[in-house]
């Protein structure tokens, strides 16, 4: 008899377990057996489907790295159990957790599915249903008997995302997630098509390693016209500074003027590693198609390609808290590591 698949579902808090309180008609997270008794659909299920639920569970506008390491242990610590995990999560940062997530777990070779939704389970007209029965089948779906995904990947509406590519731009809208530079990874309509030629392969005979030292001394610093020098030197100034995401313009242009230069210059003198992030969400950085960008690149800034800033931070988190040589984070943050660049 062949065995039912078994699939862990981590739930964190998020609109899709929301409900209005009463005393102040704000949404807020409920506890999972509530989202459960709205979804009798999962009895239904030929699976085996256990759940694990963060007591409380957050709004994830208040996720932070402590949160990530809860998850990645939690995926750790039942590996061995499980063919698959869904993790139930609000739509505010889920980009950041799965970049996160794809950067802690190291060699994996099972689905991660992260899913949530717009409008609260509760709702009649709610997204959260389709979302999590399709997330919960993408995780147990095969191919010549191994998981058909083994990524960390983001379901939303009708895609599949890798994760770390992955950026919420829609506030309102079913669709809330893109992949501006990478196809879907998976797209469900009657059927359930993976696009296995974009999936990446695991890596054999490894186990999963996680890495939980990750270090937050980083910044974003999003260029705009009539930025001046003392805001500049202020960020590079912050005590403890490591590492910045630099968002500059277009191909990854920034003003070539000599104070610009110098400020820059005295960041990358003192050993703060500047990253070069495109404020636009489709292309790469280019720093020899133009003058302005070449100036950035002989000021010592590195390219990012065309990496989203949700995984520029959790890279630079990551690659920090592995305490490498400055030159080793060099080399792997322009290097792609789990196809967040191309
Ligand atoms: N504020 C919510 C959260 O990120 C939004 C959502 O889930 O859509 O937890």
């Amino acid at each position: 008899m062949e065995k039912k698949p078994s699939i862990l579902l981590i739930y964190t808090g998020g609109t899709i377990g929301m409900a209005y309180r009463p005393d102040t008609n704000l949404l807020a997270p409920v506890n999972f057996e509530e989202i459960s008794q709205q979804l009798p659909e999962l009895k239904r299920f030929n699976y085996n489907l256990r759940a694990v639920s963060f007591d409380p569970p957050i709004d994830s506008s208040n996720i932070d790295p402590s949160t990530w390491v809860r998850i990645a242990e939690t995926v750790y610590e039942n590996y061995q159990s499980f063919d698959g995990f869904v993790i139930l999560h609000g739509t505010d940062t889920m980009a950041y957790s799965a970049s996160a997530l794809s950067f802690m777990l190291e060699d994996l070779d099972k689905p991660v599915i992260f899913t949530g939704s717009q409008l609260p389970i509760g709702i009649l007209r709610t997204d959260g249903k389709e979302n999590i029965i399709s997330a919960i089948e993408i995780a147990a779906a095969t191919e010549n008997g191994k998981p058909a995904v083994p990524e960390v990947c983001i379901f939303f509406q009708n895609s599949l995302f890798r994760g770390n590519r992955t950026t919420k731009f829609n506030a309102e809208y079913f669709n809330a997630f893109i992949s501006a530079n990478y196809p879907p990874l998976a797209e469900t309509g009657i059927d359930i098509k993976f696009n296995f030629e974009a999936i990446l392969k695991p890596a054999k005979g490894k186990k999963l390693k996680i890495n939980t030292r990750l270090d937050n001394n980083i910044g974003i610093l999003k260029l705009f016209p009539g930025i001046k020098s003392n805001l500049l030197r202020s960020f590079f100034n912050i005590p403890g500074l490591k590492a910045v995401v630099l968002e500059t313009f277009g191909s990854g242009n920034a003003p070539n003027a000599g104070w610009f230069l110098d400020e820059i210059k005295y960041a990358t003198s003192k050993g703060v590693i500047l990253l070069n992030v495109s404020q636009c969400t489709a292309g790469s950085v280019d720093m020899t198609k133009y003058e302005t960008g070449k100036k950035l690149l002989e000021a010592g800034v590195l390219n990012g390609y065309n990496i989203t800033t949700e995984a520029a931070v959790t890279k630079l988190m990551f690659l920090l808290g592995q305490k490498l040589k400055e030159k080793e984070i060099k080399l792997f943050i322009s290097t792609p590591i789990r196809g967040e660049i191309n």
